[in-house]
């Protein structure tokens, strides 16, 4: 069995790669940039990775679902409502359905389950790192805020000047989370923006405690190449946290939770560094553009992993 701990965009690469070549995948989905809004219970990277898996997901913009309309927003935006989120109207449905749900009492593991096989069909197992919520928050310059409020309503613009996780310390992980990393073969970190995506999952207790006894089952693929991740914020985030952009920097922040870590060929020189921090490394080209590259990558893990 495997299992991946994911976030979203750079994610669902290498989550459709493994389910290429293997049918048996879980996932542990990162939560701290779940949010309210509208009135709405939207879980931005558990959607994306639900979408992906039933091969829906609008890959030029990394979220939401391919070919959806704008309607609805469109229609806030008239009425001068809030809309600086983006919820197209196929993907309105997943959100109306969940916070229904949610006020009939049903779990957030419970809700992702239902939506994940009912309604789209997925075979693997989607696992909430918690049914409690807990919240990245971004410190900036000009003030706390959440990660979409920062990333999308902001535009990234303010100065971040720290990164944390409300309320996770006193949270309890998702009871399937720790069953399914107790009876993994191998447990992959994703290439994923280490603080606001692996770093919420990381940051309970019970989760962080169980990866330490595995450690000898964990790797990571580096989500970073050279000093530049290939998408999104993590410069940022990472400069915030005083973790260094590169290869090494990720491997220093997951070093007492992995053995093993795929860094891009062209990071070979940082190898050695690695390696004295009883880090095993394999480098290969870590970019996935398309199918064949994610699976491509994915085949390459679990070979490293003696799994094929
Ligand atoms: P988010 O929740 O949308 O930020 O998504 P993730 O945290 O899952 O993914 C963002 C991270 O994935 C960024 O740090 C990117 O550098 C990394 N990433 C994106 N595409 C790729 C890729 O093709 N290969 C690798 N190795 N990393 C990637």
């Amino acid at each position: 069995m495997i299992t991946i701990l994911a976030g979203g965009t750079g994610s669902i690469k290498i989550i459709r790669g493994l389910a290429s070549c293997n049918s048996n995948l879980s996932i542990i989905s990162n939560i701290g940039d779940n949010f309210w809004f509208n009135g709405l219970y939207v879980c931005p990277d558990i959607d994306t990775c639900i979408y992906g898996l039933a091969g829906i997901l609008d890959k030029n913009r990394g979220w939401g679902i391919k070919n959806d309309t704008f309607y609805y927003l469109n229609v806030l935006k008239v009425l001068g409502e809030e809309s600086w989120f983006q919820i197209g109207d196929k993907d309105l449905v997943t959100h109306i359905i969940r916070t229904k749900m949610l006020s009939k009492g049903f779990s957030l593991s419970e809700i992702v389950r239902w939506i994940a096989f009912h309604q789209y069909n997925i075979q693997n197992s989607i696992i909430p790192a918690s049914n409690v919520h807990i919240e990245t928050r971004i410190v900036t310059n000009k003030g706390d805020m959440n990660i979409q409020e920062f990333w999308v309503k902001n535009k990234a613009k303010p100065k971040v000047l720290d990164i944390y996780y409300k309320n996770s310390e006193q949270v309890k992980c998702n009871k399937d989370a720790l069953r399914i990393l107790r009876s993994s073969d191998i447990i992959i970190l994703a290439p994923a923006n280490p603080v606001s995506s692996i770093g919420p999952i990381l940051s309970l207790t019970q989760i962080k405690k169980e990866l330490i006894k595995q450690r000898d089952k964990v790797i990571a693929i580096s989500p970073i190449i050279g000093k530049k991740a290939i998408s999104g914020p993590a410069r940022k985030y990472l400069k915030a946290k005083g973790i260094e952009s590169s290869c090494y920097g990720i491997a220093k922040f997951y070093s007492q939770f992995i053995s093993k870590m795929v860094i891009d060929h062209t990071d070979a020189n940082f190898s050695n560094e690695i390696v004295k921090m009883g880090i095993s490394t394999f480098e290969t080209n870590i970019l996935m553009n398309n199918a064949k590259e994610e699976k491509r990558l994915a085949k390459f893990i679990l070979k490293v992993m003696n799994c094929c």
